[in-house]
């Protein structure tokens, strides 16, 4: 349910109206906009009457909320959600008109790589590295990531950079080590990792939600869901492509998402174009078209050596092809 109060509403009556709700045992999320503040009831509202709450004479108006996502609810906050990291000059905003450009490995494979390539996105308008330390590799036999020597190799990139890094958690078991990280991913396999999601609720840090392999927008949203519920609202959702019957691309970009998303909910949505057709020459192309679709950001892979990359070589961009993809997202963001 959401309450929608009248302009000029005071801080008293604002307070006495919240605390009666909490005493009725519903949870309440506000939403302070420039011309609206918009209260949204969180958990059991049976017990809150909608016509008595209509009658106060500082409400505007009251509408039950049939969705089963309350905090991601648009609804629920009007105005789109901007994510903030990094600091200074190196300071991202993503969302709300603020376009993120995140690129680097699939995985970080060693220092000279890992500081190499940050250095070469940088120079082409990336403002994020991306790399996994964490790998979750569909084969146990596969090269499963450096672990925390990963992580402090990010590190030692973004001192040489100033680039913020984005980086996969597996387990809730290893959120110390991602204390220093400034976005914490959490990859399709593990959207629906319901522990991982609980103890992330618990943390304040940005968290980039990839949408599960097969799973729907709604079921993407009550991810987000319960990372929000705990109290960290701080989500950007990525489309990284489904699974469908078509096998000529790895997966199947659902660019009809970011339009959808951004009906149903506030949060920022970026695109994977990397693992969502599986090709770097396709990158290019969907790259473009999703900045048009309306995406606050990208996330690409890119790597010095594809051929002999440890991981998603194939789909990797080398950093020649990242400044030409890098640039005609500049172009496509300027026609917008
Ligand atoms: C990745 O970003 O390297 C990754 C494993 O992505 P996804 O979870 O989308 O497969
Ligand atoms: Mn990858």
């Amino acid at each position: 349910m959401i309450a929608v109060l009248k302009a000029g509403v005071s801080e008293t009556q604002k307070n006495n109206l919240v605390n009666w709700l909490k005493s009725q045992g519903v949870g309440v999320h506000m939403s302070e906009g420039e011309f609206q503040t918009v209260i949204g009831l969180i958990g059991d509202t049976s017990r809150i009457d909608p016509d008595l709450l209509n009658g106060l004479d500082i409400i505007e108006n009251v509408t039950r909320i049939s969705e089963p996502f309350k905090c991601a609810n648009r609804r629920f906050h009007p105005q789109d959600t901007v994510i903030e990291v990094g600091q200074g000059e190196n300071k991202v905003l993503i969302g709300g008109g603020n376009f993120a450009v995140m690129a680097g490995p699939c995985s970080v494979e060693s220092e000279e790589q890992i500081v190499g390539i940050a250095k070469a996105v940088k120079a082409s308008g990336a403002n994020m590295l991306r790399g996994g330390a964490f790998k979750p590799r569909t084969s146990p036999y596969d090269f499963q990531g450096l672990g925390a020597d990963g992580l402090e190799l990010l590190k030692v990139a973004r001192k040489e950079t100033g680039l913020p890094i984005v980086t996969e958690i597996m387990s809730e078991r290893h959120l110390d080590l991602f204390e220093d990280v400034d976005i914490i991913q959490v990859g399709a396999r593990n959207m629906q990792n319901f522990e991982l999601l609980k103890t992330l609720g618990r943390s304040r840090k940005p968290i980039l939600l990839k949408r599960g392999l097969s799973s729907t927008i709604k079921e993407w949203l009550m991810s987000a869901e319960y990372i929000m519920s705990g109290g960290n609202e701080n989500i950007i959702l990525c489309e990284r492509g489904i699974r469908s019957y078509d096998t000529y691309t790895r997966n199947v970009l659902d660019l009809s998402a970011i339009p959808v998303v951004k009906e149903l909910s506030h949060l920022p949505i970026i695109v994977d174009p990397s693992h969502a057709t599986g090709k770097s020459r396709l990158v290019k192309s969907m790259s473009m078209a999703a900045t048009a679709a309306g995406a606050d950001g990208l996330i690409i892979e890119v790597h010095n050596d594809p051929a002999h990359a440890l991981c998603d070589g194939a789909q990797s961009l080398t950093p020649a092809q990242f400044d030409e993809v890098a640039a005609k997202v500049r172009a496509i963001r300027e026609i917008l």
